[in-house]
């Protein structure tokens, strides 16, 4: 496979981390298989190599992740807030990895921009602006985990991935292109899975303890989600699905059940974007996918505070929950255009 990054940043970020003690490494808010999985193998990555890691996560994450090697070491930002900051704060190096902006790690923003030391991104959304002193940005690539793992090979890490960061690679690999039915088209990613499995990696275990783990509550509430919640919109080629704290309530919501949900109302034929809407306390999560061309990065950043990929971004609303579906649905349209013509 040719280098995706050259020497002089490869020796870069080689003298950042052999001239470190502590390296901190951090995902973004809510964090997906992408996110844990691109933190955690770089920390068993790290280890391997001597060096002492630890990952901080801004908030908590699903239990269909917490199996991933170390995962349980890792420090919850919100829940043990001193140690966080100390660790970030006392760090001579800091990894940031699939987010781009500070403001995406929510609580920890604040002690994200406080930070002295030096610092590399690897991710692959649109638009970086984290001041960090290296960026590897890579739109194209389909999972920061991807990415990890070929800066990795192209610092001559190769040998520090092990059975379990092979694992966490595969892990965001699979969550971030839908277990590669989508943005999974490159030679490439199954060049790097061919390396995975010779590293010795389970990838109908990754796979099980993925996607066959879930609580019959959750299975319940995508039932309720699709016969009950969802809307299609054939004249906006538009599908979406609302939740309202007190239906998330009724199937005792755990982190990471609606994980997915946005996808259903995707697959009826002629849908090309759809919405999922979760009620928070005081704002309306979104989930936003695309089918074609068009761009729910452009949409999410014009009406909903928020970005992401051109097929698959996230925001908030700041209106109660029918408010923000007829805001939404007050938007289509002038997007007519766009959706008919976004697959042709
Ligand atoms: P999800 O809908 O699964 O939460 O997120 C889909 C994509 O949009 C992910 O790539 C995620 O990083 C991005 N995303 C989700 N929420 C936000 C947000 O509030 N702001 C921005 N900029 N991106 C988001
Ligand atoms: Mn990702």
């Amino acid at each position: 496979m040719e280098h995706l990054i050259n020497k002089s940043t490869a020796n870069t970020i080689l003298g950042f981390i052999r001239n470190s003690q502590h390296i901190a490494i951090v995902p973004h808010v809510n964090p997906d298989g992408d996110a844990i999985g691109s933190c955690q193998a770089l920390w068993r990555i790290l280890k391997n190599a001597g060096k002492d890691a630890t990952v901080v996560i801004p908030n908590e994450f699903p239990d269909f992740l917490q199996w991933i090697d170390g995962s349980n070491e890792a420090i919850n930002f919100s829940g043990n807030t001193k140690t966080a900051k100390k660790t970030i704060s006392e760090a001579d190096l800091l990894f940031v990895l699939d987010f781009n902006n500070f403001e995406r790690s929510e609580n920890m923003a604040k002690t994200l921009a406080k930070y002295k030391g030096k610092s590399v991104m690897i991710d692959h959304h649109p638009m970086p602006v984290a001041p960090c002193d290296v960026i590897i940005s890579h739109t194209e690539i389909s999972s920061t985990c991807e990415l990890l793992f070929r800066v990795m090979h192209d610092i001559g890490f190769d040998t520090y991935i092990d059975k379990n960061a092979a694992e966490a690679i595969f892990t965001g690999m699979m969550t971030d292109t839908g277990n590669f039915s989508y943005n999974a088209s490159s030679p490439n990613t199954y060049r790097i899975i061919a390396a995975l499995l010779e590293k010795g990696i389970d990838k109908d275990q990754v796979h099980a303890n993925v996607y066959h783990t879930f609580s019959s509550n959750r299975w319940r509430l995508i039932g309720h989600s699709l016969k009950e919640k969802m809307v299609i919109m054939p004249e906006h080629k538009t599908g979406y699905i609302s939740l309202s704290k007190k239906e998330l309530e009724q199937f005792d919501h755990q982190p990471g059940d609606t994980e997915g949900l946005v996808n259903y109302p995707l697959m009826v034929k002629d849908i090309v974007f759809c919405v999922l809407f979760i009620e928070k306390d005081d704002f309306v999560k979104v989930s936003l996918r695309s089918k074609g061309t068009f761009s729910v990065n452009d949409f999410a950043r014009a009406h909903c505070n928020g970005g992401g990929h051109d097929n698959a971004a996230g925001g908030k609303i700041n209106l109660p929950l029918e408010e923000a579906i007829q805001y939404f649905e007050s938007l289509l349209p002038a997007y007519k255009e766009q959706l008919y013509t976004s697959i042709e």
